[in-house]
C-alpha cells in the first residue's frame, strides 16, 4: 500500500505543531501517510526540495524565512504567492513540477471573519512589515476595510509593502494603506476597530508589544498571530479590557486544513478536540 510523504522544513523546527495536527488529520481520514519535520537551513532548500519531489513526496510546508526563498524554486504559483511574496505551501505534481500557494491568507481569512462579523470595516492596525503581514493585508483589501494603519519597527520596509501592493492591485486598491513607525502607533489607536499582531512581538525570548489598547474603538478586535504562547501580553491586555480576541492557533489549524486539500484533496476538520490537543502540546 502506498504511504503519502509530507513534510515541513525549517530550522529550528523541532517544536512545529504541524506534524501534530497532520498526523492526527492523516489518522482520522485512514489515510496511509506520513508528516515529517525535516531540519533545513536557507542554504539546504533547494536541494531538500528537490531530493523529496524525486522521492515521491506530495508536498511540503515552509516556515519562515524558507516561504520567501523558496519562490526560485517554483514553476508555478498562484496569485496570492505573487502578492504576499511567501509560499507557505509546496506541491509536488507527479511530473515533478513544483507549485507554490500560500494558505496563510485562508487561514487568516477563516479565523477573523466570524470576529469581525457585522461589524464596520473601517480603519485596521496591523503590527508588521513581513509575509505573514502582506498575508493579513491582503485579507483586509478583500474585505474592503477603508484604511490600514501598516506600522513596522523599519518604517521603509512598510513602506516597500505599501507600493508592491499598489502596483499588484493598481485600480482594484480601494484601501487607503498609511505607514508608519511602531514607535509612533500610539496617536492611532483610537480611530481602529481591529488590531492585528503579525510580529514575533510576545513570543518566548521576545519583548512584548507593548501598545494601550483601552483606547481602541468600543467593539474592537485584536487579533495576535502568535500561539505559542496562548496568552500574550496583548492577548492578556484584551481579555482585561473585554475586548474580543484571538490568539493565531484557529489561524495555524486552516492554513493547515487548506494545505491538507492541496495535497491530499480531502479537507480534514478542525474541531475544539483538535485545537484542545495543539493547545495541550504548547501549555
Ligand atoms: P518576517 O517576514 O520575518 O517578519 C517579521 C516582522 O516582525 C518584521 O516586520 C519585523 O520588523 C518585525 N519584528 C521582528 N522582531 C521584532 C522586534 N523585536 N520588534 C519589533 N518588530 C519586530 O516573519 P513573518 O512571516 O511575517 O511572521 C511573523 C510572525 O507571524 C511570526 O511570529 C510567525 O510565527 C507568525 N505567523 C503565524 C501564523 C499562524 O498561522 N498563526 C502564520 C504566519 C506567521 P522589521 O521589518 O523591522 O525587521
Amino acid at each position: 500500500m502506498k504511504t503519502e510523504k509530507i513534510a515541513i522544513l525549517g530550522h529550528p523546527i523541532k517544536h512545529s505543531l504541524s506534524p501534530k495536527m497532520h498526523n492526527y488529520w492523516l489518522k482520522e481520514l485512514r489515510i496511509n501517510g506520513k508528516y515529517e519535520a525535516i531540519k533545513t537551513s536557507v542554504r539546504n532548500l533547494g536541494k531538500t526540495i528537490k531530493k523529496l519531489n524525486r522521492h515521491g513526496y506530495k508536498g511540503v510546508n515552509l516556515t519562515i524565512p524558507l516561504k520567501e526563498k523558496a519562490l526560485k524554486y517554483l514553476d508555478r504559483k498562484d496569485r496570492l504567492v505573487n502578492i504576499t511574496g511567501a509560499a507557505n505551501v509546496l506541491i509536488f505534481s507527479k511530473q515533478g513540477q513544483i507549485e507554490g500557494k500560500n494558505t496563510d491568507v485562508y487561514g487568516f481569512k477563516k479565523s477573523l471573519i466570524n470576529l469581525v462579523k457585522n461589524k464596520k470595516r473601517e480603519t485596521a492596525i496591523v503590527i508588521g512589515g513581513g509575509g505573514a503581514a502582506r498575508a493579513v493585508l491582503c485579507v483586509l483589501i478583500q474585505m474592503k476595510y477603508k484604511k490600514i494603519i501598516l506600522c513596522n519597527r523599519t518604517r521603509k520596509k512598510a513602506e516597500l509593502v505599501k507600493r508592491n501592493f499598489i502596483e499588484k492591485f493598481s485600480s482594484n486598491l480601494k484601501t487607503h494603506i498609511i505607514c508608519k513607525n511602531l514607535k509612533d502607533i500610539k496617536e492611532n489607536v483610537k480611530e481602529a476597530s481591529l488590531l492585528v499582531n503579525t510580529t514575533p512581538m510576545g513570543m518566548k525570548k521576545f519583548p512584548s508589544l507593548n501598545i494601550d489598547i483601552k483606547d481602541l474603538k468600543t467593539n474592537s478586535t485584536v487579533f495576535d498571530l502568535i500561539y505559542n504562547p496562548l496568552e500574550t501580553k496583548l492577548i492578556k491586555e484584551s481579555k482585561k479590557n473585554g475586548i474580543k480576541n484571538t490568539n493565531g492557533l484557529d489561524m495555524l489549524m486552516y492554513q493547515a486544513q487548506k494545505s491538507f486539500y492541496y495535497w491530499l484533496n480531502k479537507t480534514p476538520r478542525v474541531t475544539n478536540k483538535l485545537k484542545k490537543i495543539l493547545e495541550k502540546e504548547i501549555k
